[in-house]
């Protein structure tokens, strides 16, 4: 049922049809003096940010109209996938505005990692990409880490300007925003939301202490992310959940690892040498022969190369190779995009294939570690 009334929080047309569209109020809340959207109310009363599904368009308006505003845009990336977390064409939206880089899901890197090495590699990415920011800050949404530094920089780099937090879905940049709010105290907080001109959707809004704002943007969908490939149950049990422990598997050619049911590394020539998988913990990795890794495919897919589990697997985007040639110029990763990377020493030639479903970006890089 449509109603001609607006949501005193954030001004979008309230519905009480549909729970996942913007607008949404359950019918019962109409009787109420004061009436808020759903996804306002929970912003009000348990300070939870919930994610709004909108259209691709919808975003991107809202990211052009930032181009038109004096502010600093903060991008988030998920640095467990950088590849499939890359908000691709920021810098044609945000024309001169400058960008700060922050790095979230830190805690999943493993212990001995060096993080200025994970900063410089995100910094040189995001150039290789054509995107140049003042600084690249590395935090844990979910535990907290960071933060501190990360308003303290914002609160520099800022230079009494607003603030506009912009990312792909799943970076965690709900997460940060409620780490925000939470760290704010702004249990408080008026949600005085203004939309932006020619969209039906706005935006939280942080108030800083100049009369200023942090605002949240919505994430838009990137496709490529092996997370909009599966079932939520398969994503749980391929999303890692704890720090990575690195596994070490001393290979042959003419061996391969499975990781799971949802990717396959051949080594197909070279000699004698470890192969590091960076990857949740939780998943089930199996060594066997490459004469035999196709018949072990078909014969144990969703049973005991899970995930996929069952019969997910056949939903899923037909496997894909990808031939690589690594050269012995040192550690090299080889990525495959939301599921972690294989690292080798780069210090003998190997021939590898990396089998992955279509869709799922893979490529190599230097190595992180
Ligand atoms: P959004 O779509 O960008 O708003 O992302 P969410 O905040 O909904 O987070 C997506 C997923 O990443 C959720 O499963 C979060 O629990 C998880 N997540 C968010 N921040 C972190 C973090 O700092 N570390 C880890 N390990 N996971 C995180």
């Amino acid at each position: 049922e449509e109603h001609a009334l607006s949501c005193a929080g954030c001004g979008i047309h309230i519905q009480t049809i549909d729970k996942t569209k913007p607008g949404f109020t359950p019918k019962s809340a109409l009787e109420r003096e004061v009436i808020i959207c759903q996804r306002c109310f929970k912003i009000k009363h348990y300070n939870e940010v919930s994610p709004v599904d909108m259209s691709d368009d919808d975003f991107l308006r809202i990211l052009n109209g930032i181009g038109g505003t004096k502010s600093l845009v903060v991008m988030v990336v998920d640095v467990f996938d950088f590849q499939g977390s890359w908000l691709r064409g920021l810098p044609r939206f945000v024309g001169n505005n400058p960008i700060l880089l922050v790095g979230n899901k830190v805690d999943l890197l493993p212990k001995n990692i060096n993080l200025n090495r994970v900063r410089n590699w995100i910094q040189h990415e995001a150039k290789e990409r054509g995107l140049r920011s003042e600084d690249v800050l590395l935090v844990s949404a979910q535990k907290g880490a960071g933060i501190e530094e990360l308003l303290a920089r914002i609160g520099q780099l800022r230079k009494g300007r607003d603030v506009y937090i912009v990312g792909v879905t799943n970076v965690g940049k709900s997460t940060l925003i409620n780490r925000i709010l939470h760290d704010y105290g702004a249990a408080d907080l008026e949600i005085t939301t203004s939309p932006f001109p020619g969209t039906t959707l706005d935006k939280i809004e942080i108030p800083l202490e100049d009369g200023r704002y942090i605002y949240d943007t919505p994430g838009i969908i990137n496709r490529d992310q092996i997370g909009h490939m599966v079932t939520p149950a398969d994503l749980r049990a391929l999303t890692p959940q704890s720090r990575i422990n690195p596994k070490v598997y001393q290979l042959n050619a003419g061996q391969s690892m499975f990781i799971g049911g949802l990717a396959r590394v051949d080594f197909v020539s070279g000699d004698h040498q470890p192969f590091v998988l960076y990857v949740a913990n939780q998943l089930y990795l199996h060594r066997t022969k490459l004469e035999n890794a196709d018949e072990v495919f078909a014969k144990h897919h969703g049973t005991l190369l899970v995930p996929p589990n069952g019969e997910n697997g056949k939903t899923l985007p037909p496997m894909m190779k990808h031939t690589f040639k690594i050269e012995p110029n040192g550690p090299t990763d080889l990525v495959i995009s939301g599921l972690g990377w294989v690292a080798l020493q780069g210090k003998k030639p190997a021939s590898v294939v990396v089998h992955a479903p279509k869709g799922v970006s893979v490529g190599v890089r230097k190595g992180l570690i």
